[in-house]
């Protein structure tokens, strides 16, 4: 096990009912709030009337941007910078998924810096400053809720890139269950696969020696394996739904990589790129590259998927190879995924070969790309023709 310092400043308010903390939250009456949404999901299901309760209890003054996209973009983000520093903004609320919640970090980060936003976004400066913001989450996906983390799509250059920053973490996130009963299947699907790719990235790490965080890693692929199919028959079980919620943000709030290398994180590399040239759900582009990067990874090097097998998938190792072994579970892995809906190829989007170099060359945003295995453009080249 690696020295490790674990720090995760955000307070979160878990349960039915726990909206009523906003009120708590906003701490003084008659702030400035900027209420920042997405294409109306919220209008439809009840939350947006519980949040302006909240915020009208404590005579906020309120100012709306919607419109965030699924898979965020850095036009919206610097509209919301915009109208941060036009009404001196004292607190961002992201009412929504993980679109929105990033789209807010961006913002708030991006109000105190005074050159372009996409510096921060893509490494190239250092925010000093951030205004506080804090969540309400409507979809248990990717857990930007209780992390530092942010994705913002540049679309006009068609790249997707992940930044973070210590100053990134919501002050408070409030995730009531039932605010993700309205979470249609497929997105509630997205969700699921992301969340297990999280833990799965983690888990594809090089440290010795850490039986804790890999059996924390095991125990929360084991809960939403049993969670997922019984959420999937009733959308509105309170049950299944705060079971899926809390793996959601336990899957990466930085618990499971304590005194790991953090993992590999290739896969959401290519993800990102086939986000930012066809624009498809994050979730379903996992599940479509999962498997083929862990195949690819497994004819070098099976252990570690042998461990996986065994240990979440209950592949029986008697008279096997590791290989066979490694073999087996990622086939259950895609069994299970395709089992929920998810989809299988890059076809099932429409996707051909047509852009796979552009594919190829916007995975590697960053210098490097893997870390349990690192990516060179052959070795991604054989995983996305997998992957077709
Ligand atoms: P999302 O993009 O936030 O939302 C997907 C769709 O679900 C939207 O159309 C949204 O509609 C709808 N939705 C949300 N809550 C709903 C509800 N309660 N009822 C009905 N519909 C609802 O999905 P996400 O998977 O949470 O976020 C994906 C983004 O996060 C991607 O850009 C991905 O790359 C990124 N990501 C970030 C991290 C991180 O750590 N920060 C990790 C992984 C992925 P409305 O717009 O109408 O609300
Ligand atoms: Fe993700």
């Amino acid at each position: 096990m690696q020295s490790f310092l674990q720090f995760n400043p955000t307070k979160l308010w878990f349960g039915q009912g726990q909206i009523e903390q906003l009120a708590h939250e906003l701490g003084t009456p008659g702030k400035k709030v900027l209420l920042v949404f997405g294409g109306g999901s919220i209008k439809k299901n009840g939350v947006y009337e519980a949040v302006k309760q909240q915020l009208d209890h404590m005579q906020a003054e309120v100012f709306e941007m919607s419109g965030v996209e699924p898979n965020p973009r850095l036009t919206t983000v610097k509209k919301g910078i915009i109208l941060c520093r036009e009404h001196n903004i004292d607190l961002i609320l992201a009412v929504g998924g993980g679109s929105v919640i990033d789209c807010a970090k961006a913002i708030s980060i991006g109000v105190y810096y005074e050159g372009d936003v996409w510096d921060i976004i893509t490494r190239k400066a250092l925010p000093t400053k951030a205004l506080p913001f804090g969540t309400v989450l409507t979809l248990a996906a990717t857990g930007s809720e209780m992390n530092n983390i942010s994705v913002i799509t540049h679309w006009e250059k068609n790249e997707k890139r992940g930044w973070s920053s210590p100053l990134a973490y919501p002050a408070f996130s409030i995730l009531d269950p039932e605010y993700t009963y309205s979470v249609p299947l497929d997105q509630t699907v997205y969700g699921i696969v992301d969340m297990m790719s999280h833990v799965l990235e983690q888990y594809f790490h090089l440290t010795e020696n850490t039986p804790m965080m890999d059996r924390f890693m095991e125990s929360v692929l084991l809960t939403v394996m049993e969670a997922a199919p019984k959420l999937l028959e009733n959308l509105h079980s309170y049950e299944h739904r705060a079971t899926i919620m809390y793996a959601g943000t336990t899957a990466f709030n930085g618990l499971l990589s304590s005194g790991t290398d953090g993992g590999d994180w290739a896969s959401h590399q290519i993800e990102h790129g086939l986000s930012a040239v066809y624009d498809i759900p994050h979730g379903g582009g996992l599940a479509i590259v999962y498997p083929n990067w862990m195949r690819h990874c497994a004819e070098d090097d099976p252990s570690r998927m042998k461990k996986l097998a065994v240990a979440v998938f209950g592949v029986d190792p008697a008279g096997k190879t590791d290989y066979e072994i490694a073999c087996e579970g990622i086939d259950a892995l895609r069994h299970f995924w395709n089992s929920l809906g998810a989809p299988n190829c890059l076809a099932d989007y429409g996707i051909n070969d047509a852009r796979l170099e552009e594919l190829i060359h916007k995975s590697f945003m960053k210098d490097q790309v893997g870390n349990y295995k690192i990516m060179t453009r052959d070795t991604v080249r054989d995983i996305l023709t997998r992957s077709l």
